[in-house]
């Protein structure tokens, strides 16, 4: 079986750099298993870095799945837990945009993620009779937060994957802000990223979209400016068995991994937890149903990248992406 790892510094470095060159103060670190790149202009900026660092690593600490200390850890230990009030606000966001989006975005799929071996890169093809027999397990109603008390039933386990990076790249340009940053662009590779403000004067941040077939070389770039944009893709995350590729986005319903002929999904909008759990639902909703969920609910745009070379890109965005490559059409809905 063929394990792949995108190396994701390279990767951050790559896709971050090109909105965030001549920076005052740069910084890249690890936290929720990804590089995080923080780009900063402006007076303080280096003490404004740290402030955000200690945020990632505060908020990873209590949203992480593996440390033993973490809110999650024990709620999925002990099947109910008292947590704080970050981990409270992503469960409930997570939980609202799963009924949202009909359960296409649910944190309750980590049973699956499991057997597919995505959790600790054991990667495998689970039977069919396993995965149905995982199912019942599987459902955002399964999980339920009454205060700051999160709880479980049928046997549920959550990961906040989908959701927790952006969640910390809003909290920390939180901080940023507080600390007078009006210049920064915050970003965990293509996964999550989080503008503040324009690059210059007048001149918005330049990001990279990765091509989701060769994930090294940009795909277009995207102006943005005080927004955040969130990526899916099949590309991040998969290993190959049997010439098949297995992704690490799974449709909560059929237990596999989203296979409706999209390659990537990026999310446009103000709000960066939303723009990541959007991104991760909209894959799994394939282009057709994304597009029709974008123009009920609006408040976001999105680019979809589908495997017959087409570009589906909402009308809000037209006038902020480059040309898509050659051979490639690009299609505004
Ligand atoms: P990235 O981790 O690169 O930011 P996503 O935001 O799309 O990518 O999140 C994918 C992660 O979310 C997976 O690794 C898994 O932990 C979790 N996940 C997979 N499928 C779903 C789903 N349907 N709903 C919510 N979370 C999911
Ligand atoms: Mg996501």
């Amino acid at each position: 079986m063929k394990h792949i790892v995108i190396p994701t510094l390279l990767l951050c470095a790559l896709l971050s750099s090109c909105g965030a060159k001549d920076t005052t103060a740069r910084k890249t670190i690890i936290a929720m298993d990804a590089a995080a790149t923080l780009s900063i202009n402006g007076e303080n900026a280096d003490d404004a870095i740290s402030a955000a660092e200690k945020e990632f690593y505060r908020l990873d600490a209590l949203l992480s799945r593996s440390a033993k200390t973490s809110d999650i850890y024990r709620l999925n230990e002990n099947g109910s837990a008292a947590v704080s009030s970050d981990t409270a606000a992503v469960i409930e966001t997570a939980l609202g945009i799963s009924r949202e989006t009909d359960g296409a975005f649910d944190i309750t799929v980590t049973p699956l993620t499991d057997a597919w071996g995505f959790f600790n890169q054991n990667y495998r093809v689970p039977s069919d009779s396993e995965i149905q027999s995982i199912l019942p397990r599987v459902g955002y109603e399964n999980a339920a937060l009454n205060g700051n008390t999160a709880s479980l039933t049928n046997g549920a386990l959550v990961d906040l994957g989908g959701i927790a990076k952006g969640y910390a790249c809003e909290s920390a340009a939180r901080i940023l802000k507080s600390r007078g940053i009006t210049s920064a662009l915050i970003s965990f590779g293509s996964s999550s990223i989080k503008a503040i403000g324009f690059k210059s004067a007048g001149e918005p941040w330049k990001i990279g979209l990765a091509d989701p077939q060769n994930s090294q070389e940009y795909f277009m770039t995207l102006e943005i400016s005080d927004t955040c944009v969130a990526t899916s893709g099949s590309y991040e995350r998969f290993f190959e068995k049997d010439g098949k590729k297995y992704h690490h986005i799974i449709n909560p319903k059929t237990g596999y991994p989203a296979d409706n002929g999209l390659l990537s999904v990026s999310v446009v909008c103000a709000d960066g937890t939303r723009a990541d759990a959007l991104s991760t639902a909209l894959f799994v909703m394939g282009a057709d149903k994304a597009v029709e969920f974008q123009k009920k609910h609006g408040g976001f745009e999105a680019i979809l990248i589908t495997d017959d070379k087409t570009a589906y890109v909402t009308s809000g965005l037209k006038d902020s992406i480059s040309a898509v490559p050659d051979g490639w059409t690009c299609i505004i809905v």
